[in-house]
Formats: structure tokens, C-alpha cells, sequence
């Protein structure tokens, strides 16, 4: 077992071939799985927690890229400031307020995506799109000014139904268009990253316009609990 070398470069070919990027989620997976995969050439991992997160960027090479993709607590934003790359699931202007008070704190900028409640499931998290408008015109103002809102974030319903993944995908790559033009030109340029898509539906979100994918278990193999 351990990690899929073989998967992770044929992953590589077929991400090359729509332009996007890989997070490899490496939640609850030892640090030399990580490392094993630093070896083969990637940079960026994602993690869902941040006490393991912060264990973790201690003791691994200082070029690796973290991104925090898990569902984030205001109180724990100031943990994080000092060396995350990019923190994906921002679900609440509350959150949003409080990585941009901690960023002006530490005079710099943090990258964000917003998350979009895509799925049918209750218990994900994420804006809705008459939300996200009043969030866009609020970033417009410049309400947030410690903050790049880099692009958005979604996850689709657990399901085996692909017909309702992909419908999924579709209407957040719809929002994602429709939320670049609402944006003021000079934040729009930044405005480019679509995350969306996970082992078991990747496949589905590139081919809806996804241009970077969160892979955990078909790299690092199932994970327990
Ligand atoms: C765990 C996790 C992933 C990776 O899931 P896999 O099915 O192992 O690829 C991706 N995104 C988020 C938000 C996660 O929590």
C-alpha cells in the first residue's frame, strides 16, 4: 500500500491536459507519505486540520505550498497567517472579516477562495448565490482589502449519480463566470481559481470547467476514520 506514485503520474498527464493544478490532500496521512510525494516533484498539499497542519509545515521543507481545505474556525484563523498559501472553504463573511483582520495584523495579504453551496446535502457549507452577491459588492468596496479573493470553491453531493454531480459542477462554473464580470476589473485579474473536484469525481469537474482538483485517497490511499 502507501502512496500511489503510479496514480499520482498519470494524475499529473491528465491535469497537464486541462491546465489545472493538484492539491494533494494529505489529511491524516504521516508526514513521509508527504514527503514521498515532495520527492516525485509536488509542491502543494491540502489539510483539513489545523493543529496537524501546523505539526505538519514544522517539520516539512519550507517551499511546500499548504492549503487549507477543511472548514476553518474564526479563533483559529491567527495559527495559520504566518505560511498558508491558500485557504479554500471561506463560507462566512465572519470568517472572511476575521483571515482579513489577521492578515492586516501581519501587514500582509491572504489568498482565499470562497465556498458555494453547490450539493444537495445540508450539512456542506457554503454561500448561496444571492449571498455571494452581497459578498462580491462588499470585496468590490474594498471591504476586505487584506484579502485576494482568488476564486471559488465547491463540493458536490455524495452520491453515485454522475447526472447530478455534473449539474453540480455545471452551476458553479456558471456562478464562477457570472461572479468575474460582477468584479471590479483590477480584483477580476486574480480572480481565476475554480476548485472543485475530489477522487471520486474529478473526472466529472474538469470536464466542468474545474482548473484545480483536491485528491486525497487516490494518491494516499483509503484513510481510517
Ligand atoms: C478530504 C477532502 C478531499 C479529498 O478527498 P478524496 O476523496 O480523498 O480525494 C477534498 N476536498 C475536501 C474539502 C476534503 O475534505
Amino acid at each position: 500500500m502507501g502512496v500511489n506514485i503510479q496514480k499520482f503520474i498519470e494524475l499529473q498527464n491528465e491535469l497537464n491536459s486541462f491546465n489545472a493544478e493538484l492539491v494533494a490532500v494529505s489529511k491524516l496521512k504521516p508526514s513521509i507519505d508527504i514527503m514521498e510525494l515532495y520527492n516525485h516533484g509536488q509542491k502543494c498539499f491540502g489539510e483539513n486540520y489545523v493543529q496537524e497542519l501546523i505539526t505538519k509545515q514544522e517539520e516539512l521543507p519550507t517551499d511546500i505550498k499548504w492549503h487549507f481545505i477543511g472548514h476553518l474556525q474564526s479563533k483559529k484563523v491567527k495559527t495559520l497567517t504566518s505560511f498558508v498559501e491558500l485557504i479554500h472553504g471561506v463560507d462566512s463573511v465572519k470568517l472572511l472579516s476575521e483571515i482579513n483582520k489577521q492578515a492586516a495584523l501581519n501587514s500582509t495579504k491572504l489568498n482565499v477562495l470562497l465556498q458555494v453551496h453547490i450539493s444537495q446535502e445540508v450539512t456542506k457549507f457554503g454561500f448561496d448565490e444571492v449571498e455571494m452577491e452581497t459578498i462580491i459588492q462588499s470585496v468590490n468596496e474594498n471591504i476586505f482589502g487584506n484579502v485576494f479573493v482568488k476564486g471559488f470553491m465547491g463540493m458536490a453531493s455524495f452520491t453515485d449519480n454522475t447526472h447530478i454531480i455534473k449539474n453540480e459542477f455545471k452551476g458553479l462554473k456558471k456562478l464562477f463566470d457570472k461572479t468575474k464580470i460582477l468584479l471590479d476589473p483590477k480584483l477580476s485579474i486574480n480572480f481565476k481559481t475554480l476548485s472543485m473536484g475530489m477522487t471520486n469525481d474529478y473526472k466529472i469537474a474538469l470536464e466542468e470547467g474545474s482548473n484545480m482538483v483536491r485528491i486525497g485517497s487516490a494518491i494516499f490511499g483509503e484513510r481510517n476514520g
